[in-house]
């Protein structure tokens, strides 16, 4: 359970501006936090605002450890160009033995579908008032730091899809998914609030994420204008509404080949990430009612399973050249959440 202290933001800017030393690790600070925390950091703009919020996920640390190597290095190098606030957001799932294992604490809602009413519970009140601090600050920019579960090169999300976004993305990654589908995630404060994008920094665990994670920050921090025009923002491919592939209600999923379920996902899934999966490619065996253990919905909820793919000597395989994302090698994500998202490639622009 969230207990008041969790589901508050507690505001440690008076802490950071005494000069108290930061401790050595991510996770001896982690340890120390107070619950959920923000912090101002003054820049050379006073007037302006940029927040980037992480550890929505207790399990996905790159965002917490670059906000800490930024802070660490922060007093000797140049102030950011604008004012900065940090969020360090599921501080009690993140601290939960074992460490960075629960996206949310166990029995309670995850966070990132908390951002749109009802705030009764703990999840929801942080939400909200992670959302009201925000809108009080009106920054220019939000970002949201995460990591993927599985093995996954880094890529944005947003919720619309504008010159902004497209320019605030392209600052970042090569990729952009773009999604009308409304879980109550913070990027969909985009909508009415101000320009909100998240980064999948790519897997939890892995280094390269780590340093992603650290890049992004820096350069949040540091370009004087987030959304002027600049030449990556032609190299940025852009994926509208990926279809969500799920594992239907009751049904069985396994990793392992030699354990018979519904559906076994190829041990391999993860390296198809961002790739193209061809007609022919097999991505999980079946059991003996074939597609039938699987669902996939389109963003308006019209079920495009046997558009997309098709059950061939026993195993899934893609009915049109489909990229995939978002695969993960975790069975428990997978049953939970979804097995990966598709978009069909000629969808790209
Ligand atoms: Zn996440």
């Amino acid at each position: 359970m969230m207990t008041a202290d969790d589901s508050r933001l507690h505001d440690l800017s008076l802490t950071l501006s005494a000069g108290q030393p930061l401790p050595a690790t991510a996770e001896a600070w982690l340890a120390g936090l107070p619950g959920p925390v923000m912090l101002r950091y003054p820049g050379v703009d006073r007037t302006r605002v940029r927040a980037l919020v992480t550890l929505l996920h207790g399990n996905e640390p790159s965002g917490l450890r670059a906000i800490h190597g930024w802070l660490s290095g922060a007093a000797a190098a140049p102030p950011p160009a604008t004012d900065l606030v940090l969020i360090i957001a599921n501080v009690a799932a993140a601290r939960l033995p074992p460490r960075y294992n629960h996206r949310q604490l166990p029995n309670e809602r995850d966070l990132n579908r908390c951002f749109r009413a009802p705030w009764q519970d703990g999840p929801g009140q942080l939400a909200q008032a992670i959302l009201s601090a925000l809108v009080a600050l009106g920054p220019e920019a939000v970002l949201d730091l995460h990591n993927t579960s599985g093995a996954s090169p880094p890529f944005a999300v947003a919720a619309i899809d504008d010159a902004r976004h497209r320019a605030f993305a392209a600052r970042f990654c090569d990729h952009l998914i773009v999604t009308d589908l409304r879980l109550g995630a913070l990027m969909e404060a985009a909508e009415h609030l101000f320009p909100t994008l998240t980064i999948e920094c790519g897997g939890s665990g892995d280094p390269r994420a780590d340093a992603m994670a650290a890049t992004v920050i820096s350069r949040f921090a540091d370009s004087p204008a987030l959304f002027a025009a600049q030449p990556a923002t032609d190299t940025l491919t852009v994926f509208r509404n990926p279809v969500r592939v799920e594992l239907a209600p009751g049904a069985s999923l396994s990793f392992d080949p030699s354990e018979v379920a519904d559906v076994m996902l190829r041990t391999d899934i993860q390296q198809h990430n961002f790739g193209l999966a061809l007609p022919g490619v097999a991505l999980a065996s079946l059991g003996r009612d074939g597609l039938g253990h699987l669902v996939a919905r389109d963003h308006r909820g019209r079920p495009v399973l046997t558009e997309l793919f098709e059950a061939r000597a026993g195993t899934l395989t893609p009915r049109q050249p489909l990229h995939l994302f978002m695969a993960t090698a975790r069975a428990d994500i997978a049953a939970s959440d979804c097995l990966f998202y598709v978009a069909p490639a000629q969808q790209q622009h």
